[in-house]
Protein backbone atom coordinates (compact mmCIF):
# COMPACT_ATOMS: atom_id res chain seq x y z
CA UNK A 1 0.00 0.00 0.00
CA UNK A 2 2.69 2.75 1.01
CA UNK A 3 4.72 1.74 -1.67
CA UNK A 4 1.70 2.21 -4.75
CA UNK A 5 0.93 5.76 -2.41
CA UNK A 6 4.66 6.27 -3.10
CA UNK A 7 4.48 5.41 -6.74
CA UNK A 8 1.48 7.50 -7.31
CA UNK A 9 2.49 10.77 -4.66
CA UNK A 10 5.75 10.45 -7.54
CA UNK A 11 3.74 10.24 -10.35
CA UNK A 12 1.45 13.23 -9.38
CA UNK A 13 4.64 15.16 -8.30
CA UNK A 14 6.10 14.65 -12.29
CA UNK A 15 2.79 15.77 -13.64
CA UNK A 16 2.60 18.80 -11.13
CA UNK A 17 6.25 19.59 -12.00
CA UNK A 18 5.61 20.03 -15.96
CA UNK A 19 2.89 21.76 -15.61
CA UNK A 20 4.62 24.27 -12.69
CA UNK A 21 7.03 24.40 -15.78
CA UNK A 22 5.13 25.21 -18.86
CA UNK A 23 2.99 27.95 -16.55
CA UNK A 24 6.32 29.89 -15.63
CA UNK A 25 7.69 29.24 -19.52
CA UNK A 26 4.36 31.01 -21.02
CA UNK A 27 3.99 33.71 -17.61
CA UNK A 28 7.89 34.69 -18.99
CA UNK A 29 6.56 34.53 -22.74
CA UNK A 30 3.73 36.44 -21.32
CA UNK A 31 5.66 39.54 -19.95
CA UNK A 32 7.76 39.24 -23.51
CA UNK A 33 4.01 39.39 -25.04
CA UNK A 34 2.78 42.18 -23.05
CA UNK A 35 5.81 44.46 -24.05
CA UNK A 36 4.63 43.73 -27.69
CA UNK A 37 1.04 43.99 -27.89
CA UNK A 38 0.57 45.97 -24.36
CA UNK A 39 -1.95 44.72 -21.23
CA UNK A 40 -5.05 43.58 -23.39
CA UNK A 41 -2.70 40.35 -23.87
CA UNK A 42 -3.44 39.57 -20.55
CA UNK A 43 -7.66 39.24 -21.48
CA UNK A 44 -6.65 36.81 -24.06
CA UNK A 45 -5.65 34.96 -21.45
CA UNK A 46 -7.76 35.34 -18.35
CA UNK A 47 -10.08 32.95 -19.73
CA UNK A 48 -7.66 29.65 -19.79
CA UNK A 49 -6.18 31.17 -16.35
CA UNK A 50 -9.24 30.54 -14.62
CA UNK A 51 -9.65 26.89 -15.57
CA UNK A 52 -6.24 26.78 -14.33
CA UNK A 53 -7.04 28.48 -10.88
CA UNK A 54 -10.49 26.32 -10.44
CA UNK A 55 -8.21 23.35 -11.17
CA UNK A 56 -5.28 24.72 -8.34
CA UNK A 57 -8.24 25.23 -6.18
CA UNK A 58 -9.76 21.64 -6.50
CA UNK A 59 -6.90 20.05 -6.21
CA UNK A 60 -6.00 22.19 -2.98
CA UNK A 61 -9.04 21.26 -1.87
CA UNK A 62 -8.86 17.34 -2.47
CA UNK A 63 -5.47 17.72 -0.06
CA UNK A 64 -7.10 19.32 1.95
CA UNK A 65 -10.13 16.76 2.47
CA UNK A 66 -9.30 13.67 1.41
CA UNK A 67 -7.19 10.36 2.64
CA UNK A 68 -5.09 9.75 1.36
CA UNK A 69 -5.21 9.35 -2.72
CA UNK A 70 -8.22 9.70 -4.70
CA UNK A 71 -9.52 10.24 -8.44
CA UNK A 72 -10.46 13.88 -7.71
CA UNK A 73 -6.76 14.29 -7.13
CA UNK A 74 -5.84 12.74 -10.44
CA UNK A 75 -8.46 15.05 -12.24
CA UNK A 76 -7.22 18.09 -10.99
CA UNK A 77 -3.35 17.51 -11.67
CA UNK A 78 -4.49 16.03 -15.03
CA UNK A 79 -6.49 19.59 -15.64
CA UNK A 80 -3.92 21.26 -14.34
CA UNK A 81 -1.79 20.09 -16.59
CA UNK A 82 -3.71 20.45 -19.37
CA UNK A 83 -4.84 23.83 -18.86
CA UNK A 84 -1.01 24.73 -18.07
CA UNK A 85 -0.90 23.03 -21.68
CA UNK A 86 -2.92 25.07 -23.88
CA UNK A 87 -1.69 28.12 -21.97
CA UNK A 88 2.11 27.42 -23.41
CA UNK A 89 0.72 26.13 -26.84
CA UNK A 90 -1.32 29.71 -27.10
CA UNK A 91 1.41 31.68 -25.35
CA UNK A 92 3.68 30.20 -27.85
CA UNK A 93 1.48 30.70 -31.07
CA UNK A 94 1.10 34.41 -30.18
CA UNK A 95 4.41 34.86 -29.34
CA UNK A 96 6.19 33.40 -32.64
CA UNK A 97 3.28 35.38 -34.58
CA UNK A 98 4.18 39.01 -33.31
CA UNK A 99 7.85 37.97 -33.69
CA UNK A 100 6.97 37.70 -37.17
CA UNK A 101 4.74 40.15 -37.30
CA UNK A 102 7.68 42.84 -36.05
CA UNK A 103 10.33 41.35 -38.31
CA UNK A 104 8.33 41.50 -41.72
CA UNK A 105 7.56 45.62 -40.26
CA UNK A 106 11.48 45.90 -39.47
CA UNK A 107 12.26 44.63 -42.89
CA UNK A 108 9.36 46.72 -44.75
CA UNK A 109 10.99 49.40 -42.98
CA UNK A 110 14.35 49.03 -44.08
CA UNK A 111 13.42 48.93 -47.75
CA UNK A 112 11.60 52.08 -47.38
CA UNK A 113 14.31 53.42 -45.99
CA UNK A 114 17.14 52.18 -47.89
CA UNK A 115 18.54 51.85 -51.09
CA UNK A 116 18.13 48.03 -52.88
CA UNK A 117 21.29 48.22 -54.34
CA UNK A 118 23.69 49.98 -52.14
CA UNK A 119 22.22 48.66 -49.07
CA UNK A 120 22.63 52.58 -48.32
CA UNK A 121 19.82 55.06 -46.81
CA UNK A 122 17.43 56.43 -49.03
CA UNK A 123 16.77 60.18 -49.38
CA UNK A 124 14.12 59.69 -47.10
CA UNK A 125 16.12 58.13 -44.26
CA UNK A 126 18.76 60.97 -45.18
CA UNK A 127 16.30 63.96 -45.28
CA UNK A 128 14.91 62.42 -41.44
CA UNK A 129 18.88 62.20 -39.95
CA UNK A 130 19.49 65.89 -41.87
CA UNK A 131 16.68 67.12 -39.87
CA UNK A 132 17.07 65.59 -36.56
CA UNK A 133 21.05 66.62 -36.77
CA UNK A 134 20.24 70.19 -37.43
CA UNK A 135 17.63 70.26 -34.32
CA UNK A 136 20.62 68.60 -32.36
CA UNK A 137 23.11 70.83 -33.98
CA UNK A 138 21.12 74.16 -33.11
CA UNK A 139 20.70 73.05 -29.45
CA UNK A 140 24.72 72.28 -28.75
CA UNK A 141 26.05 74.84 -31.05
CA UNK A 142 27.68 72.13 -33.22
CA UNK A 143 29.10 72.15 -36.48
CA UNK A 144 28.95 69.31 -39.78
CA UNK A 145 29.24 69.26 -42.87
CA UNK A 146 27.20 67.97 -45.72
CA UNK A 147 29.22 66.70 -48.74
CA UNK A 148 27.15 65.85 -51.69
CA UNK A 149 29.14 63.80 -54.19
CA UNK A 150 28.57 62.78 -58.31
CA UNK A 151 30.36 60.62 -60.05
CA UNK A 152 31.23 61.91 -63.55
CA UNK A 153 31.31 59.75 -66.91
CA UNK A 154 29.01 57.63 -64.86
CA UNK A 155 26.07 57.74 -67.43
CA UNK A 156 28.32 57.22 -70.64
CA UNK A 157 29.65 54.19 -68.52
CA UNK A 158 26.23 53.09 -68.00
CA UNK A 159 25.48 53.67 -71.72
CA UNK A 160 28.36 51.78 -73.15
CA UNK A 161 29.50 48.70 -70.94
CA UNK A 162 25.87 48.30 -69.52
CA UNK A 163 23.84 48.67 -66.68
CA UNK A 164 25.00 45.38 -64.92
CA UNK A 165 28.71 46.75 -64.63
CA UNK A 166 27.24 50.27 -63.90
CA UNK A 167 25.59 48.66 -60.37
CA UNK A 168 28.52 46.92 -59.82
CA UNK A 169 30.45 50.10 -60.27
CA UNK A 170 28.04 51.89 -57.72
CA UNK A 171 28.46 49.23 -55.14
CA UNK A 172 32.08 49.22 -55.24
CA UNK A 173 32.09 52.84 -55.31
CA UNK A 174 30.34 52.81 -52.11
CA UNK A 175 32.31 50.70 -50.32
CA UNK A 176 35.10 52.84 -51.24
CA UNK A 177 33.45 55.54 -49.81
CA UNK A 178 32.28 53.77 -46.98
CA UNK A 179 36.15 53.10 -45.81
CA UNK A 180 36.86 56.64 -46.14
CA UNK A 181 34.69 57.48 -43.75
CA UNK A 182 34.36 57.01 -39.73
CA UNK A 183 31.34 54.63 -38.94
CA UNK A 184 29.82 57.59 -37.13
CA UNK A 185 28.97 59.87 -40.38
CA UNK A 186 26.42 58.85 -42.28
CA UNK A 187 26.81 58.13 -46.23
CA UNK A 188 23.03 57.71 -48.01
CA UNK A 189 22.33 57.22 -52.00
CA UNK A 190 20.11 60.34 -53.33
CA UNK A 191 20.02 58.45 -56.08
CA UNK A 192 21.40 57.99 -59.64
CA UNK A 193 24.91 58.74 -59.40
CA UNK A 194 24.94 60.67 -56.53
CA UNK A 195 25.77 60.21 -52.83
CA UNK A 196 25.71 62.65 -49.59
CA UNK A 197 27.68 62.32 -45.96
CA UNK A 198 26.98 63.68 -43.29
CA UNK A 199 30.54 64.81 -41.62
CA UNK A 200 29.23 65.28 -37.68
CA UNK A 201 31.22 66.76 -35.70
CA UNK A 202 33.67 68.92 -37.59
CA UNK A 203 36.33 70.12 -35.59
CA UNK A 204 38.37 72.54 -38.61
CA UNK A 205 37.75 73.11 -41.78
CA UNK A 206 40.54 71.61 -42.85
CA UNK A 207 39.77 68.30 -41.63
CA UNK A 208 37.15 68.41 -44.32
CA UNK A 209 38.79 68.85 -46.81
CA UNK A 210 41.08 66.11 -45.60
CA UNK A 211 38.22 63.79 -45.95
CA UNK A 212 36.72 65.26 -49.24
CA UNK A 213 40.28 64.43 -50.69
CA UNK A 214 40.49 61.23 -49.37
CA UNK A 215 37.25 60.12 -50.50
CA UNK A 216 37.91 61.60 -54.03
CA UNK A 217 40.95 60.05 -54.64
CA UNK A 218 39.78 56.57 -52.68
CA UNK A 219 36.69 56.74 -56.08
CA UNK A 220 38.77 57.64 -58.55
CA UNK A 221 41.47 55.01 -58.01
CA UNK A 222 41.43 52.31 -61.41
CA UNK A 223 38.43 50.21 -61.11
CA UNK A 224 37.44 47.15 -63.03
CA UNK A 225 34.09 45.26 -63.62
CA UNK A 226 34.41 41.86 -64.53
CA UNK A 227 37.74 43.05 -66.91
CA UNK A 228 36.03 46.39 -67.62
CA UNK A 229 38.14 48.89 -66.47
CA UNK A 230 36.03 52.10 -66.18
CA UNK A 231 37.49 55.68 -65.30
CA UNK A 232 34.99 57.14 -63.06
CA UNK A 233 35.64 60.48 -62.19
CA UNK A 234 33.73 62.82 -58.83
CA UNK A 235 32.81 65.63 -57.86
CA UNK A 236 32.14 67.14 -54.83
CA UNK A 237 30.14 69.89 -53.07
CA UNK A 238 31.15 70.84 -49.63
CA UNK A 239 28.73 72.76 -47.08
CA UNK A 240 28.91 73.22 -43.70
CA UNK A 241 26.42 74.29 -40.98
CA UNK A 242 26.07 77.10 -39.63
CA UNK A 243 28.56 78.78 -41.94
CA UNK A 244 26.78 78.68 -44.93
CA UNK A 245 23.39 77.78 -44.39
CA UNK A 246 21.34 76.77 -41.48
CA UNK A 247 18.48 74.71 -42.90
CA UNK A 248 18.35 71.76 -44.69
CA UNK A 249 17.13 73.04 -48.01
CA UNK A 250 19.86 75.74 -48.76
CA UNK A 251 22.36 73.53 -47.34
CA UNK A 252 22.12 70.71 -49.74
CA UNK A 253 21.23 73.14 -52.75
CA UNK A 254 25.01 75.04 -51.61
CA UNK A 255 26.48 71.91 -51.81
CA UNK A 256 24.77 71.35 -54.82
CA UNK A 257 26.32 74.12 -56.28
CA UNK A 258 29.59 73.54 -54.99
CA UNK A 259 29.42 70.35 -56.89
CA UNK A 260 28.64 71.82 -60.10
CA UNK A 261 31.55 74.36 -59.71
CA UNK A 262 33.89 71.25 -58.93
CA UNK A 263 32.82 69.52 -61.93
CA UNK A 264 32.96 72.32 -63.91
CA UNK A 265 36.75 73.06 -62.90
CA UNK A 266 37.72 69.46 -63.20
CA UNK A 267 38.40 69.71 -59.24
CA UNK A 268 37.69 67.12 -57.34
CA UNK A 269 36.23 69.17 -54.37
CA UNK A 270 34.92 72.59 -53.91
CA UNK A 271 33.83 73.75 -50.87
CA UNK A 272 30.93 76.27 -51.05
CA UNK A 273 32.41 79.79 -50.11
CA UNK A 274 30.03 83.06 -51.16
CA UNK A 275 32.94 85.24 -52.73
CA UNK A 276 34.64 82.35 -54.44
CA UNK A 277 31.47 81.00 -56.12
CA UNK A 278 30.06 84.15 -57.15
CA UNK A 279 30.62 83.96 -60.81
CA UNK A 280 30.38 80.64 -61.10
CA UNK A 281 27.13 80.70 -59.76
CA UNK A 282 25.64 82.24 -62.55
CA UNK A 283 26.35 79.56 -64.54
CA UNK A 284 24.55 77.24 -62.14
CA UNK A 285 21.53 79.45 -62.22
CA UNK A 286 21.48 79.68 -65.97
CA UNK A 287 21.53 76.10 -65.69
CA UNK A 288 18.75 76.15 -63.58
CA UNK A 289 17.08 78.28 -65.69
CA UNK A 290 17.39 76.45 -68.57
CA UNK A 291 15.86 73.32 -66.68
CA UNK A 292 12.93 75.67 -66.07
CA UNK A 293 13.11 76.99 -69.82
CA UNK A 294 12.37 73.10 -71.16
CA UNK A 295 9.53 72.68 -68.92
CA UNK A 296 8.16 75.79 -70.11
CA UNK A 297 8.17 75.38 -73.34
CA UNK A 298 10.72 78.59 -73.93
CA UNK A 299 12.55 76.69 -76.47
CA UNK A 300 11.97 77.25 -80.16
CA UNK A 301 13.55 76.26 -83.67
CA UNK A 302 14.34 78.15 -86.06
CA UNK A 303 15.26 76.48 -89.46
CA UNK A 304 17.26 77.81 -92.24
CA UNK A 305 17.64 76.82 -96.19
CA UNK A 306 19.97 74.85 -97.46
CA UNK A 307 20.34 75.74 -100.94
CA UNK A 308 21.36 74.00 -104.29
CA UNK A 309 24.38 76.65 -105.21
CA UNK A 310 23.89 75.74 -109.09
CA UNK A 311 20.22 77.14 -109.23
CA UNK A 312 19.74 78.46 -106.44
CA UNK A 313 16.84 75.91 -104.96
CA UNK A 314 16.19 75.25 -101.37
CA UNK A 315 16.52 71.21 -100.87
CA UNK A 316 16.88 71.27 -97.45
CA UNK A 317 16.06 73.39 -93.94
CA UNK A 318 19.04 73.02 -90.69
CA UNK A 319 17.12 72.95 -87.49
CA UNK A 320 18.53 76.03 -85.03
CA UNK A 321 18.01 75.71 -81.66
CA UNK A 322 16.93 79.11 -79.96
CA UNK A 323 16.15 79.96 -76.48
CA UNK A 324 12.87 82.58 -76.05
CA UNK A 325 14.20 83.89 -72.87
CA UNK A 326 11.43 86.04 -71.21
CA UNK A 327 14.23 88.53 -70.13
CA UNK A 328 16.90 88.28 -72.41
CA UNK A 329 14.84 87.68 -75.77
CA UNK A 330 16.03 85.29 -78.25
CA UNK A 331 19.45 83.56 -77.44
CA UNK A 332 21.53 82.03 -79.94
CA UNK A 333 22.59 78.17 -79.04
CA UNK A 334 26.40 78.80 -78.46
CA UNK A 335 24.73 80.90 -75.09
CA UNK A 336 22.55 78.26 -73.27
CA UNK A 337 24.41 74.82 -75.13
CA UNK A 338 27.34 74.30 -73.30
CA UNK A 339 25.53 74.52 -70.17
CA UNK A 340 23.00 72.29 -71.15
CA UNK A 341 26.11 69.58 -72.24
CA UNK A 342 27.46 70.22 -69.22
CA UNK A 343 24.57 69.63 -67.01
CA UNK A 344 23.25 66.23 -68.92
CA UNK A 345 20.12 68.15 -70.30
CA UNK A 346 21.36 67.93 -73.95
CA UNK A 347 19.43 64.14 -74.16
CA UNK A 348 16.31 65.53 -72.63
CA UNK A 349 16.71 69.26 -75.25
CA UNK A 350 17.61 66.18 -78.45
CA UNK A 351 14.56 63.91 -77.43
CA UNK A 352 12.19 67.50 -77.53
CA UNK A 353 13.76 68.38 -80.93
CA UNK A 354 13.47 65.32 -82.34
CA UNK A 355 9.66 65.54 -81.49
CA UNK A 356 8.82 68.73 -82.93
CA UNK A 357 11.38 68.11 -85.93
CA UNK A 358 9.20 64.75 -86.49
CA UNK A 359 5.73 66.81 -86.32
CA UNK A 360 6.86 69.62 -88.57
CA UNK A 361 7.88 66.93 -91.42
CA UNK A 362 4.30 65.20 -90.56
CA UNK A 363 2.34 68.24 -91.20
CA UNK A 364 4.33 69.06 -94.08
CA UNK A 365 4.22 65.56 -95.43
CA UNK A 366 0.16 66.06 -95.40
CA UNK A 367 0.68 69.29 -97.61
CA UNK A 368 2.36 67.57 -99.38
CA UNK A 369 6.45 69.91 -98.96
CA UNK A 370 8.81 67.29 -99.49
CA UNK A 371 11.43 69.26 -97.96
CA UNK A 372 14.32 67.16 -95.50
CA UNK A 373 15.59 68.68 -92.25
CA UNK A 374 18.99 68.86 -91.22
CA UNK A 375 18.94 67.71 -87.62
CA UNK A 376 22.14 69.20 -85.28
CA UNK A 377 23.08 66.56 -82.72
CA UNK A 378 26.58 65.95 -80.77
CA UNK A 379 27.96 61.92 -81.71
CA UNK A 380 27.63 61.36 -77.70
CA UNK A 381 23.42 62.89 -78.13
CA UNK A 382 23.17 60.44 -81.57
CA UNK A 383 24.21 57.22 -79.79
CA UNK A 384 22.15 57.66 -76.62
CA UNK A 385 19.86 54.33 -76.32
CA UNK A 386 16.61 57.19 -75.55
CA UNK A 387 17.36 59.36 -78.53
CA UNK A 388 17.63 56.07 -80.69
CA UNK A 389 14.85 53.96 -79.84
CA UNK A 390 12.81 57.08 -80.06
CA UNK A 391 13.69 58.11 -83.52
CA UNK A 392 12.99 53.78 -84.63
CA UNK A 393 9.92 54.27 -83.21
CA UNK A 394 9.20 57.64 -85.66
CA UNK A 395 11.17 55.27 -88.42
CA UNK A 396 8.42 52.52 -87.77
CA UNK A 397 5.73 54.95 -87.84
CA UNK A 398 6.64 56.61 -90.79
CA UNK A 399 8.56 54.64 -93.78
CA UNK A 400 9.09 57.78 -95.41
CA UNK A 401 10.35 59.83 -92.82
CA UNK A 402 14.14 58.05 -92.94
CA UNK A 403 14.63 60.25 -96.39
CA UNK A 404 13.47 63.50 -94.97
CA UNK A 405 15.94 63.17 -92.01
CA UNK A 406 19.68 64.57 -92.58
CA UNK A 407 21.86 63.89 -89.11
CA UNK A 408 24.78 66.86 -88.53
CA UNK A 409 26.84 64.92 -86.43
CA UNK A 410 29.00 67.74 -84.53
CA UNK A 411 31.53 66.87 -81.71
CA UNK A 412 32.46 69.48 -78.83
CA UNK A 413 35.28 66.60 -77.82
CA UNK A 414 37.37 64.33 -79.15
CA UNK A 415 35.18 60.98 -79.72
CA UNK A 416 35.10 58.20 -76.97
CA UNK A 417 33.42 55.67 -78.76
CA UNK A 418 33.51 55.62 -82.63
CA UNK A 419 33.02 52.47 -82.93
CA UNK A 420 29.22 52.38 -81.89
CA UNK A 421 28.85 55.85 -83.80
CA UNK A 422 29.88 53.67 -87.20
CA UNK A 423 27.71 50.78 -86.70
CA UNK A 424 24.73 53.44 -85.21
CA UNK A 425 25.37 54.76 -88.68
CA UNK A 426 25.49 52.31 -90.76
CA UNK A 427 22.30 51.12 -89.68
CA UNK A 428 20.44 54.30 -90.42
CA UNK A 429 21.63 54.86 -93.58
CA UNK A 430 20.12 51.26 -94.45
CA UNK A 431 16.67 53.08 -93.48
CA UNK A 432 17.59 55.90 -95.71
CA UNK A 433 19.45 58.45 -93.08
CA UNK A 434 22.09 60.40 -94.43
CA UNK A 435 25.03 62.26 -92.03
CA UNK A 436 27.10 65.28 -92.55
CA UNK A 437 30.40 66.38 -90.71
CA UNK A 438 29.34 69.45 -89.61
CA UNK A 439 32.07 72.33 -88.74
CA UNK A 440 34.67 70.42 -91.02
CA UNK A 441 37.94 72.21 -90.35
CA UNK A 442 37.23 73.88 -86.79
CA UNK A 443 37.01 70.25 -84.09
CA UNK A 444 39.37 68.25 -82.96
CA UNK A 445 38.20 64.90 -84.56
CA UNK A 446 37.28 65.82 -87.70
CA UNK A 447 39.86 63.63 -89.58
CA UNK A 448 39.33 61.07 -87.40
CA UNK A 449 35.74 61.24 -87.87
CA UNK A 450 35.87 61.25 -91.80
CA UNK A 451 38.82 58.69 -91.98
CA UNK A 452 36.20 56.18 -89.91
CA UNK A 453 32.18 57.14 -90.22
CA UNK A 454 30.41 56.70 -93.44
CA UNK A 455 29.26 60.72 -94.40
CA UNK A 456 27.37 61.73 -96.91
CA UNK A 457 28.24 65.35 -96.95
CA UNK A 458 31.32 67.52 -95.44
CA UNK A 459 30.04 70.95 -94.19
CA UNK A 460 32.97 73.59 -94.20
CA UNK A 461 32.95 75.81 -91.79
CA UNK A 462 31.66 79.39 -92.01
CA UNK A 463 35.06 80.79 -90.32
CA UNK A 464 36.81 79.43 -93.57
CA UNK A 465 33.60 81.11 -95.95
CA UNK A 466 34.27 84.50 -94.30
CA UNK A 467 37.65 84.62 -95.34
CA UNK A 468 37.34 83.15 -98.28
CA UNK A 469 37.31 86.53 -100.92
CA UNK A 470 40.91 87.42 -99.28
CA UNK A 471 42.82 85.48 -97.39
CA UNK A 472 44.59 82.51 -98.69
CA UNK A 473 45.00 80.43 -96.35
CA UNK A 474 40.94 80.00 -96.12
CA UNK A 475 40.90 79.51 -99.56
CA UNK A 476 43.50 76.46 -98.85
CA UNK A 477 41.40 75.19 -96.81
CA UNK A 478 38.49 75.18 -99.06
CA UNK A 479 40.28 73.72 -101.92
CA UNK A 480 41.34 70.84 -99.40
CA UNK A 481 37.96 70.46 -98.12
CA UNK A 482 36.37 70.23 -101.26
CA UNK A 483 39.26 67.53 -102.66
CA UNK A 484 39.02 65.55 -99.52
CA UNK A 485 35.30 65.25 -100.55
CA UNK A 486 35.91 64.36 -103.49
CA UNK A 487 38.15 61.33 -102.91
CA UNK A 488 35.58 60.22 -100.58
CA UNK A 489 32.45 60.75 -102.77
CA UNK A 490 31.03 63.45 -100.31
CA UNK A 491 28.93 66.18 -101.03
CA UNK A 492 29.59 68.94 -99.64
CA UNK A 493 27.98 72.49 -98.30
CA UNK A 494 29.34 75.65 -97.49
CA UNK A 495 28.17 77.69 -94.66
CA UNK A 496 27.97 81.23 -93.78
CA UNK A 497 27.28 82.25 -97.38
CA UNK A 498 26.99 86.02 -96.26
CA UNK A 499 26.96 88.00 -99.30
CA UNK A 500 26.75 87.41 -103.33
CA UNK A 501 30.95 87.35 -103.57
CA UNK A 502 30.86 84.01 -101.30
CA UNK A 503 28.30 82.56 -103.10
CA UNK A 504 30.45 83.27 -106.34
CA UNK A 505 33.29 81.78 -104.43
CA UNK A 506 31.63 78.58 -103.19
CA UNK A 507 30.44 78.25 -106.82
CA UNK A 508 34.16 78.61 -108.37
CA UNK A 509 35.42 76.21 -105.61
CA UNK A 510 32.57 73.40 -107.12
CA UNK A 511 30.97 73.71 -103.56
CA UNK A 512 26.97 72.24 -104.38
CA UNK A 513 25.43 73.49 -101.71
CA UNK A 514 25.26 76.48 -98.92
CA UNK A 515 23.45 78.35 -96.47
CA UNK A 516 23.98 81.52 -95.37
CA UNK A 517 22.28 85.13 -94.45
CA UNK A 518 22.81 85.91 -98.48
CA UNK A 519 19.92 83.14 -98.80
CA UNK A 520 18.27 83.44 -95.76
CA UNK A 521 18.29 83.37 -92.33
CA UNK A 522 17.11 80.61 -89.81
CA UNK A 523 13.48 81.52 -89.96
CA UNK A 524 9.85 80.53 -88.65
CA UNK A 525 9.07 76.96 -90.11
CA UNK A 526 5.76 79.20 -91.70
CA UNK A 527 8.47 81.31 -93.56
CA UNK A 528 9.98 78.02 -94.97
CA UNK A 529 6.90 76.95 -96.55
CA UNK A 530 6.28 79.96 -98.27
P1 LIG B 1 25.89 74.95 -87.12
O1 LIG B 1 25.22 73.63 -87.09
O2 LIG B 1 27.14 75.06 -87.86
O3 LIG B 1 24.81 75.97 -87.60
C1 LIG B 1 25.11 76.99 -88.47
C2 LIG B 1 25.24 78.26 -87.71
O4 LIG B 1 25.63 79.28 -88.57
C3 LIG B 1 23.92 78.73 -87.15
O5 LIG B 1 24.21 79.39 -85.96
C4 LIG B 1 23.44 79.70 -88.17
O6 LIG B 1 22.49 80.64 -87.69
C5 LIG B 1 24.74 80.36 -88.51
N1 LIG B 1 24.70 81.01 -89.79
C6 LIG B 1 23.95 80.66 -90.86
N2 LIG B 1 24.20 81.48 -91.90
C7 LIG B 1 25.15 82.34 -91.51
C8 LIG B 1 25.84 83.42 -92.13
O7 LIG B 1 25.64 83.75 -93.29
N3 LIG B 1 26.74 84.08 -91.40
C9 LIG B 1 27.02 83.75 -90.11
N4 LIG B 1 27.92 84.44 -89.45
N5 LIG B 1 26.39 82.76 -89.47
C10 LIG B 1 25.46 82.04 -90.18
P2 LIG B 1 23.41 79.14 -84.68
O8 LIG B 1 21.97 78.96 -84.97
O9 LIG B 1 23.82 80.19 -83.71
O10 LIG B 1 23.97 77.76 -84.23
C11 LIG B 1 25.25 77.65 -83.79
C12 LIG B 1 25.59 76.24 -83.53
O11 LIG B 1 24.86 75.72 -82.44
C13 LIG B 1 25.24 75.32 -84.69
O12 LIG B 1 26.21 75.43 -85.65
C14 LIG B 1 25.23 74.00 -84.02
O13 LIG B 1 26.52 73.51 -83.87
C15 LIG B 1 24.69 74.36 -82.68
N6 LIG B 1 23.29 74.02 -82.66
C16 LIG B 1 22.24 74.73 -83.11
N7 LIG B 1 21.09 74.06 -82.92
C17 LIG B 1 21.47 72.89 -82.35
C18 LIG B 1 20.76 71.74 -81.91
O14 LIG B 1 19.56 71.65 -82.06
N8 LIG B 1 21.48 70.72 -81.36
C19 LIG B 1 22.83 70.79 -81.24
N9 LIG B 1 23.48 69.76 -80.68
N10 LIG B 1 23.52 71.84 -81.64
C20 LIG B 1 22.85 72.88 -82.19
MG1 LIG C 1 24.73 72.29 -88.30
MG1 LIG D 1 28.22 74.20 -88.75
Amino acid sequence: MTDTLNWQNFVLSVILGAGVIFICYSIRRLFHLKEIQGNSVYLNYLLILSIFVVFLSLYLLALLITQPILSIHYISVIGLLLTSFIIKFAVNLNYESAVASIKSSALENYYTTHDDLTGLPNLSFFNNQLEKLLGVSRREDDVFALLLIGLNRFKIINETLGYFVGDAILQEITQRIRTSLRKTDLIARLGGDEFVVLINPVEAQGHIHTIANNIAKSVQEPLAVQGNPADVGVSIGVAIYPKHANNSVALIEKARNAMMVAEKHGHGVFVYDDVAADSQIQDIQIIGMLQRAIQDEQLVILYQPQVRLSDKKIISAEALLRWQHPNYGMLDPGSFIPYAEKAGLMYEINLWLLNKVVMLLVSWQEKKIQLPIAFNITAHGFVNKDFQQQLNAYLKRHTWLAERIKIELTETSSIEHIDQVREAMILYKKYGLSFSLDDYGTKHASLEYLHKLPFDELKIDQLFMANATSDENSQAIIQHAKDIAEQLKLSTTAEGIENEEVFKIAKQFGINNGQGFYFSEAQMPQAIEK
